[in-house]
């Protein structure tokens, strides 16, 4: 039991940690790993990003609303923490979803009239769903209940919201087996299965496939691509957590990917830190990574649920 507290809490660290590693890397089309290993070798602080922000506020409202989740009540956190520091690198999307909100729709209904009334199929709410994992840990139908409707308050298009359901179950999953990190594709495969939006299934089938051909694996994600959209981003975190062997090469091979590292690097954190554990970071990153005291704090309240 201990063990997969320290995975769950290892995938809210792994979040904020990948998040900030990967951060003054976004929209390089290709990162050498020189680059990577200096600014992980750097003292410098590591701050985070969006990603980070909104599930910081996302934990916040599970936690007080004790493990369910009012979607307004979480539309509001999210506007209310990118009214105050609108600075994080936010998205074009969320911006306008809050400004809907203000002018009367629900969340649910302003996000769904974006991009012509298709909602966006961003990574957006499946960068900041770990929290989710820690809450329905134990309950995979929960989880992905809860994944799914975090998501719509931003992102309702389904290749958004399946992205986010998985990101999630696969978390929760691979923070609660016992089966051998080799057999993590093989967990993996079950909970694609359980997917219907089509281009991000095949994409992460075909991710699954590869491994644990490291070569093959980035051939892969290079082909299916690193762009902000689910169907690329949410794959791509997948083939590096089958790349690394840790959280800290995990995150190496998401930000060596290229394009949204900030948050490839995020998912692939969420991934790798519910297959190694919290005790898996090395303490000189954790010392260094922005608010790490309060991410820890609230993976504990939402572990006591
Ligand atoms: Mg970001």
């Amino acid at each position: 039991m201990r063990r997969t507290e320290d995975r769950l809490r290892g995938a809210l660290l792994g979040l904020a940690l990948g998040d900030a590693v990967g951060a003054p890397f976004e929209g390089w089309p290709r990162v050498g790993g020189a680059e990577v290993d200096a600014w992980l070798d750097d003292g410098a602080r590591l701050r985070w990003t969006d990603d980070t922000h909104m599930a910081l506020a996302l934990a916040q409202v599970l936690d007080a609303d004790d493990g369910a989740l009012d979607e307004e009540r979480l539309g509001d956190a999210f506007a209310a923490a990118f009214a105050e520091q609108p600075w994080r690198g936010y998205g074009a999307g969320p911006p306008q979803v809050f400004a809907l909100a203000r002018r009367g729709l629900t969340y649910r209904e302003a996000a769904a009239s974006l991009f012509g009334g298709s909602g966006s199929f961003g990574n957006g709410a499946a960068m900041r769903v770990a929290p989710v994992a820690l809450v329905a840990r134990s309950d995979l139908e929960r989880a992905a209940e809860l994944a799914a409707a975090q998501a719509r308050v931003t992102h309702t298009h389904p290749e958004g919201v399946e992205g986010a359901v998985f990101v999630a179950t696969a978390a929760a999953v691979l923070a609660t087996s016992d089966a051998p990190v080799d057999s993590m594709p093989q967990l993996l495969r079950t909970t694609t299965e359980r997917m219907s939006a089509d281009p991000l299934r095949r994409a992460l089938t075909e991710v699954l496939a590869a491994a644990p051909d490291v070569e093959r694996l980035t051939r892969v994600a290079r082909r299916v691509g690193t762009g902000v959209a689910a169907r690329e981003s949410v794959p791509a975190a997948v083939a590096a957590l089958l790349s690394g062997h840790d959280v800290v090469s995990t995150l190496r091979a998401a930000v060596v990917l290229g394009g949204d590292t900030d948050t490839i690097a995020a998912m692939a954190g969420t991934l790798a830190g519910a297959v190694h554990g919290a005790s898996d970071i090395p303490r000189r990153l954790l010392d260094r990574l922005e608010a790490a005291e309060q991410l820890e704090a609230l993976a504990s309240a939402l572990l006591e649920r």
